[in-house]
């Protein structure tokens, strides 16, 4: 046997005693580099893994070599050191996407700061945007006239800021008078106008336009002097009959200390909402990001992404970049399994929406091998207290359940503890490396046995 051989022997062995989540979290990306003269490496992929196979596993490990090795073994060391040959891992750590990054593409603006991606043209029409898209249209082909104002509101990253803009790129053909602002530039700068004096500066700028586009208005929230502001530019171009369109992450009614008569104004012309697409118009909106980056997948691989991507389209988009990316690099073709691959840190943060307080309570209890009747029992001790605080930590975190709740499910206890453990780790994880990295293996426990 080589040392591979032994080490999936071993594996398969210790597989049988563990949890699927626990062997995942603990073996992964494990191997056995060297064993000579009876000593024997183990290889492991962090710190954390090193300190969690010595003190929790090594037993079941030496064990188990004991019976598979005809060798005696004398001596096992564990060691920090990635796997070479699994070319996936290896290259999706080279290229280093983070989620955050995918995101961020380049972005090119034309001179009214609108993004040249954002037209009709690259717009897919499903169900969840046909009345969004049919609105934004009509006023687009006739500002002023069709609905005024146009509010269009929805989740993120469903498209609304996209449809705002082509709006904007489709009159910038007729006149250059156009204005894209987010709610919170508007805010600033009228709070700098004020500050500086320029009102009339202000009021030339955001008067003096054929069409406004005013982006994600609920930050608008609270802030009477802006609204005050804004109610004002608002009746002289609703006036002039020149253009309004506003967008919003809810319905005008929803939005928090928002003045009535500003809410009326809203409701004045059109409200139209953007919802999460079907898989059909997912898997459209996959097929016309490709063809705009000239890249080609099959269609089995459009379908797994947009039926495991299930969000919103922004994600759909990076797990597409980052699908594209990989394999450029890596110089391959797309298959399901590599796609799974890839996709699998956006898949585990995808479920999260479906992790539940017995989730939590099951893997803290399975990571600090203490019972569950413990974690929610009485006793104040001192290897009790800690486990029971990351729970709430992760319950509020995690599923942001209520306080009362957590104290509830946690053997009845009053909210205010709950409360006080939440802040005190919220606290610790940033000083406390052992707490954040314990902490982190909850969390890879929850998600992985939560497949
Ligand atoms: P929101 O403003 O609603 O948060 P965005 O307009 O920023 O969302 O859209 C997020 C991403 O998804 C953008 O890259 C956008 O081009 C893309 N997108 C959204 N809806 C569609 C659609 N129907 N067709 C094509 N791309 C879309
Ligand atoms: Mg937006």
């Amino acid at each position: 046997m080589n040392n591979d051989q032994i080490w999936q022997a071993v594996l398969g062995e210790i597989e049988l005693n563990l949890s699927k989540a626990n062997f995942t979290t603990w073996f992964k990306n494990t191997f056995i580099s060297s064993f000579e003269d009876g000593k024997m490496i183990i290889c492991v992929p962090n710190t954390f893994t090193k300190t969690w196979l010595e003190k929790k596993y090594h037993d079941k490990i030496a064990k188990a070599l004991e019976s598979i090795c005809n060798e005696k073994i004398k001596e096992i060391y564990y060691k920090i050191e990635i796997k070479k040959n699994n070319p996936m891992d290896e290259l999706l750590k080279k290229i280093k996407i983070k989620k955050d990054e995918i995101n961020q593409e380049p972005i090119l603006t034309n001179r009214f700061g609108l993004n040249n991606r954002y037209v009709f043209k690259n717009f897919v029409v499903g169900r969840g945007n046909e009345l969004a898209h049919a609105a934004s249209q009509a006023v687009a082909a006739n500002p002023g006239n069709a609905y005024n104002p146009l509010f269009i509101y929805g989740g993120v990253g469903l498209g609304k800021t996209h449809l705002l803009q082509a709006i904007g790129h489709e009159v910038s053909k007729k006149t250059d008078k156009i204005l894209y602002v987010t709610s919170e530039k508007f805010s600033n700068d009228y709070i700098n106008s004020v500050k500086s004096g320029n009102a009339k500066e202000f009021k030339d700028r955001y008067r003096n336009v054929d069409l406004l586009l005013l982006d994600d208005v609920q930050f608008m929230a609270g802030k009477d002097g802006t609204q005050q502001e804004f109610f004002h530019t608002f009746n002289e171009l609703h006036q002039a009959n020149k253009q309004i369109v506003l967008t919003s992450d809810r319905q005008p009614k929803s939005i928090p200390a928002l003045e009535k008569r500003l809410l009326s104004r809203f409701e004045w012309g059109m409200i139209a909402d953007v919802t999460r697409p079907d898989l059909e118009t997912m898997i459209a909106i996959l097929e016309t990001k490709c063809k705009e980056k000239n890249y080609n997948l099959e269609a089995s691989i459009l379908h797994f992404i947009a039926e495991n991507v299930q969000n919103n389209i922004r994600e759909l988009e990076g797990a597409l970049n980052r699908i594209i990316a990989f394999h450029e690099f890596n110089n391959t073709q797309p298959t399901i399994d590599s796609t799974r691959h890839i996709l699998s840190n956006l898949l585990i943060s995808t479920k999260s929406k479906s992790i539940t307080g017995k989730n939590i309570i099951d893997s803290v209890s399975s990571f600090f091998g203490i019972n569950i009747k413990d974690i929610v029992g009485k006793s104040r001790k001192k290897e009790l207290v800690y486990p029971r605080q990351i729970t709430m930590y992760l319950m509020r975190e995690e599923t942001n359940t209520s306080y009362p709740t957590i104290g509830y499910e946690l053997g009845g206890r009053d909210h205010t503890t709950a409360m006080h453990a939440y802040n005190k780790l919220k606290k610790e994880i940033t000083e406390n490396e052992k707490i954040k990295q314990d902490i982190e293996s909850v969390k890879q426990l929850i998600y992985n046995s939560n497949n």
